[in-house]
C-alpha cells in the first residue's frame, strides 16, 4: 500500500473523479475518525488524521475515495454506505492492493 499521496495519484490515474480530490489539513491527533471528505464546491477534500498505521490509512483512503466515487456529479455529502457506494469500494480497494 502506497502512501496517501502516492495512492491519491494512482487513483486519480485509475479512477477519476467528477471534481478534483485534495488532501486537506490533517485532522486532530485526538480525532475519534480515521479521516473525513467533503465537497467544498470545486473539489472534494480528504482529510486523514496523522496517526494512523499503514493498515488505517488504507482503509481510510480506500473508504473515503469510494464516497467521492459515488457522489459523483450530484455533488451529494450523503454519507451512505449503500450499493453504489459498496461496487466503488470494491473499485477502489482492488486499484490499491493490485498497485502495492
Ligand atoms: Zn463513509
Amino acid at each position: 500500500m502506497p502512501k496517501a499521496i502516492e495512492a491519491l495519484d494512482i487513483l486519480r490515474k485509475r479512477l477519476p473523479t467528477a471534481f478534483p480530490v485534495r488532501l486537506g489539513k490533517p485532522l486532530p491527533k485526538d480525532c475519534e475518525d480515521y479521516s473525513t471528505a467533503k465537497f467544498s464546491g470545486a473539489s472534494y477534500i480528504l482529510r486523514l488524521r496523522p496517526n494512523l498505521s499503514e493498515g488505517e490509512l488504507q482503509d481510510a483512503i480506500v473508504h473515503e475515495y469510494a464516497h467521492f466515487r459515488s457522489w459523483g456529479l450530484l455533488q451529494a455529502q450523503t454519507y451512505d454506505h449503500g450499493p453504489h457506494w459498496g461496487i466503488e469500494y470494491a473499485l477502489v480497494y482492488c486499484e490499491l492492493i493490485g498497485s502495492s
